[in-house]
């Protein structure tokens, strides 16, 4: 898998730098969670551009987003198709509950102002992370973050939809990997 993630250590860093202790190491990998992410974010002057970016604002802007302050994704996959990586993943990300304890994130970057999803090549590079994901972790069930209720606070969330529709995304993966 191609990953861009020279920034990986900092984001990390910006992450959990601060804090007492280190991420829990996960015991049991259930889920890959599919969750969307704009990239156009309140209080930021610059669209979000990287993983380190990403960091930054849920480090600097706690009562916007998940509250922790941490990175609440392994994985982010760009507009440019680009995959990248900001935490291991074998470390908790806050990103679903009590579901984050058994579940690896991938987020897909869009443009919230224009609502537009993602194109070809960005989705192909979704079915790539998701295909990898699988191949490191067997029994894992591709879910999206709204179909899982408990996985969050807000009522009637919508993420990743309606930029992604999971069920046609595990058809696809299914035709691809057999599993
Ligand atoms: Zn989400």
């Amino acid at each position: 898998m191609y990953i861009r993630s020279a920034d990986a250590t900092a984001a990390f860093a910006l992450t959990y730098g601060n804090m007492s202790g280190r991420p829990k190491a996960r015991e049991e990998t259930k889920y890959l969670f599919v969750h969307k992410h704009g990239v156009n974010v309140p209080k930021w002057p610059h669209r979000l551009m990287s993983m380190i970016d990403l960091a930054a604002f849920h480090a600097y802007h706690p009562e916007l987003t998940n509250v922790t302050g941490r990175l609440p994704y392994h994985l982010s996959v760009w507009q440019d198709s680009a995959i990248e990586q900001g935490l291991s993943l074998l470390v908790e990300a806050p990103h679903a509950l009590a579901l984050s304890a058994s579940s690896i994130s991938v987020a897909v970057m869009y443009d919230n102002d224009t609502a537009i999803g993602p194109g070809s090549t960005q989705y192909e590079a979704l079915k790539l992370v998701c295909r990898e994901i699988k191949e490191y972790f067997p029994i894992i069930e591709v879910v999206g973050h709204d179909e899982k209720p408990e996985a969050s606070n807000i009522a009637n969330k919508q993420c990743p939809t309606p930029i992604i529709d999971m069920n046609l995304l595990r058809e696809q993966l299914c035709q691809t990997t057999g599993k």
